[in-house]
């Protein structure tokens, strides 16, 4: 490695933005560069991104970021991606367009699809993907994507369209597109298909075959850590090695140092997504948890992870601001809670887009329960702080009766865990100490240590451990059977969601 080479860049393209975010080899940050793009929502339960617009913010960020730190390409050492994982994106080879917008992982056009594969056994895959058929995945949405737009089955069956999650996409682009770009997914993205077998690491050509997707739209499978390509073409990247690709939450987990079985963190974003690694075992879930891959380095063997998928956090407090205007930025929130001492009885399940993890209930729709005359803003504000706690609980119920192992401390990382409020009740109903690590951009720092690693800038996972720092601890201080109370209250408001969606409410 030669020595004017001190940086690695990692390209994070999330839900909302994308950002590409540049760090030095003690993995702090040294620039950013961000843009938000169009969130298109043609109906009710549809989310569609452009992906000619990703791929367009994704250049330019890189631009802005390399443009802020005064470098260029010469001095990064490599590239990392990492994504909204789930969104899928199908496009034609040989012109380089999509057939049509991205379908957004929180969308839910394929419920129909999903009831039709399964045929009234939601687990049929389980066994071989380690996921439930939901419309959360990706298969069910190519499906939906070739048996609607036009001309695109007669395409595919021709081997002319490609489908990707948005690190193929990304990928494919970045190394030269129509021009010998590169089509490859990383084991982690893969798992999220409901098309790769996680024990071979493979597609698995029967389910494939289920759901009418021609075996040449897939992607190569690589690890997560490995020289895939280098940019080519018209980017700021000519001659760069893309050298790691993670999954956001599966980047999140290996930016946070979570290498040995038994670790855990929890992202508190638009949704929450807490990962267990469960080391080379796939452990299956009993409990409403999805089983999935956390990472592979190059050839080594592949490291699995248990994770607990909530559909709606941060976002319910997003709602809160942009739908009822009840304040103008998120982080106002914690004055209205603080202008209260409990939730006054009001518990908010957001079930807005049914109940994933550990429910998995779509007939479920949002609710809030428990309202009497007294209830006002405040204990509205505060309900909705909570209800993302109490789903956190819930997952960390179902991940230590699946695994058998209890959680001595929870790390976590995310736009939320800003709000000091929502932390020490966290940890009050969690009873074990909550812990933020400096550096919050875990996400884009797990790939930008993927990538690094593949490359040798740094040596291993050591690196990874020794950079970590803790920033911030909220130790348990709650009255446990008070905690224990209102987390009984919870599960009830739970309840109260359920069956809302029949044939009288139909999406
Ligand atoms: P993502 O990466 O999923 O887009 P982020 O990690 O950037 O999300 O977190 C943003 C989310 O966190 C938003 O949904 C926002 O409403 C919420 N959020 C940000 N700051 C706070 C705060 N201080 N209190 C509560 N929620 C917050």
């Amino acid at each position: 490695m030669s020595d004017d080479k001190k940086y690695v860049l990692a390209i994070d393209q999330g839900t909302t933005s994308s950002r590409a975010i540049l760090f030095d080899h003690a993995g702090k940050i040294v620039a950013t560069g961000q843009k938000e793009h169009e969130q298109i929502f043609p109906r009710a339960g549809w989310v569609e991104h452009d992906p000619v617009e990703i791929d367009q913010n994704v250049r330019e960020v890189i631009g802005i970021a390399l443009g802020r730190a005064g470098i260029n390409r010469h001095q990064l050492a490599a590239v990392g991606i990492t994504n909204q994982r789930e969104t899928t994106v199908v496009w034609d080879k040989e012109t380089g367009q999509p057939v049509y917008n991205a379908i957004v992982w929180q969308d839910t056009r394929t419920q129909k699809i999903v009831e039709e594969l399964g045929g009234g056994n939601p687990d049929k895959y389980k066994d071989r993907v380690g996921l439930p058929l939901a419309t959360y995945f990706c298969g069910p949405k190519v499906k939906w994507i070739l048996d609607n737009v036009d001309g695109a089955r007669e395409k595919a069956d021709q081997g002319k369209l490609l489908m990707g999650t948005i690190d193929s996409w990304v990928l494919w682009n970045l190394t030269g597109g129509t021009d010998g770009g590169v089509h490859y997914t990383d084991v982690t993205n893969a798992s999220r298909t409901m098309l790769m077998d996680l024990k071979t690491l493979d597609w698995d050509e029967e389910i494939a075959n289920d759901m009418g997707i021609p075996m040449s739209m897939l992607p190569e499978i690589k690890s997560s850590a490995e020289v895939y390509g280098k940019g080519r073409g018209d980017s700021l990247l000519i001659d760069t090695p893309i050298a790691g690709i993670l999954g956001d939450q599966q980047a999140a987990t290996f930016g946070q140092a979570c290498f040995e079985p038994g670790m855990a963190k929890n992202t508190y974003g638009t949704g929450n997504f807490m990962l267990l690694n469960t080391g080379n075992e796939i452990v299956p879930s009993e409990n409403g948890l999805l089983t999935t891959v956390c990472y592979k380095i190059g050839d080594q063997e592949a490291v699995y992870a248990l994770e607990g998928s909530i559909a709606v956090t941060g976002s319910l407090v997003q709602w809160l601001r942009d739908n009822l205007k009840m304040f103008n930025s998120a982080p106002e929130i914690e004055e209205l809670a603080a202008t209260v001492e409990d939730n006054g009885g009001a518990y908010f399940v957001p079930a807005f887009s049914g109940l994933f993890a550990p429910y998995w209930r779509a007939d479920a729709r949002g609710a809030l329960v428990g309202l009497t005359r007294y209830v006002n803003r405040g204990h509205i504000a505060r309900a909705v702080l909570e209800a993302t706690a109490f789903q956190t609980r819930e997952v960390v119920d179902a991940m230590e009766a699946d695994s058998g192992v209890e959680l001595t401390e929870l790390k976590v990382d995310g736009g939320m865990t800003a709000n000091e409020t929502l932390m020490q009740f966290q940890a009050d109903l969690l009873d074990v100490p909550v812990v933020r690590p400096v550096v919050a951009e875990t996400t884009a720092l797990g790939a930008a240590y993927a990538a690094g690693i593949a490359v040798g800038f740094w040596s291993g996972e050591q690196d990874v451990i020794d950079n970590w720092a803790e920033d911030k601890r909220w130790e348990p201080q709650g009255d446990k059977d008070q905690m224990d109370r209102m987390y009984r209250n919870w599960k009830k408001a739970v309840t109260k969601t359920f069956d809302w969606v029949d044939e009288d409410v139909n999406d």
